[in-house]
């Protein structure tokens, strides 16, 4: 039961000029159901470059995206919108929560976006940060919370339309060991809670080991790691 797959996904960039950039050049992956997959690779291999393509927000110049078994029609902008607001979730090294909201309201705002009830996404809203353990927190705005709990409830947010497949590039990347220990601890409990599918990349191999499976990219493309 696949929940996202990748074939020959080729992406470059510059084209047709001299220092034509080749990023991806035939990436394989096929993640299943509930299943949660380690991205490593060093800084510039392109791992933002494959997420970003997963996550239907880029096209590559060849190759098929399918989730939930569904090839994506790459010219059908409309259609690609509709899949990645439903069926995934991002997260990103740096929060990019809005400054003028509250964490609840952060976590409400793509719900309404999608259609949900106000009081159904408030509830679900403070499920989501009592499970992340940061439920006295649903009224702080961004500013008020630490980096830990910033990116607490950007998982909140990721996870509040209910996707299949969730993306995180670096998730943990800008806080401190001891912290990111700790805010991964809560993301992979979440995700293991909701049977979600994930693509985490990462630098920390101990984090990478807690998975159930790590792929390296390695000039443009993806090979299983031991
Ligand atoms: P990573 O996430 O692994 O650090 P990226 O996917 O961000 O890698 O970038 C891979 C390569 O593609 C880098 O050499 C980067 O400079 C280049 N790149 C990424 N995005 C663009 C872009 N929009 N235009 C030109 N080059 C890009
Ligand atoms: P909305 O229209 O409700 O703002 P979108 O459908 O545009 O949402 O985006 C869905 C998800 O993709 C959101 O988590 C958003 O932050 C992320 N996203 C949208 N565009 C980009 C982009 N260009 N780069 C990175 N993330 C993006």
């Amino acid at each position: 039961d696949e929940v996202l797959r990748l074939s020959g996904i080729e992406k470059g960039y510059n084209h047709g000029e001299p220092n034509e950039i080749l990023v991806l050049r035939g990436a394989d992956l096929t993640v299943g159901r509930g299943e949660v997959v380690a991205l490593v690779a060093p800084s510039g291999a392109g791992k933002s470059t494959l997420l970003h393509i997963a996550g239907l927000l880029d096209t590559p110049d060849a190759g098929e995206v399918a989730i939930g078994g569904e090839v994506m029609d790459l010219r059908s902008d409309r259609r690609r919108t509709v899949i990645r607001r439903r069926e995934v979730g991002f997260i990103y090294q740096f929060h990019h929560l809005l400054p003028e909201f509250t964490a609840l309201e952060n976590i409400v705002l793509p719900q309404l976006a999608d259609g949900v009830a106000k009081d159904a996404a408030e509830a679900r809203g403070r499920e989501l940060l009592d499970s992340v353990g940061i439920a006295p927190r649903a009224e702080h705005r961004p500013a008020a919370l630490s980096g830990g709990e910033q990116q607490r409830v950007a998982f909140c947010r990721a996870m509040a339309n209910t996707p299949r497949l969730l993306l995180a590039d670096e998730p943990t990347g800008n806080l401190d060991p001891t912290t990111s220990d700790r805010v991964f601890d809560a993301l992979m409990r979440l995700v293991r809670e909701t049977g979600l599918s994930a693509v985490i990349a990462t630098h920390n191999h101990e984090l990478a080991a807690r998975m159930d499976r790590r792929v390296e990219l390695d000039e443009g493309r993806l090979r299983p790691v031991a």
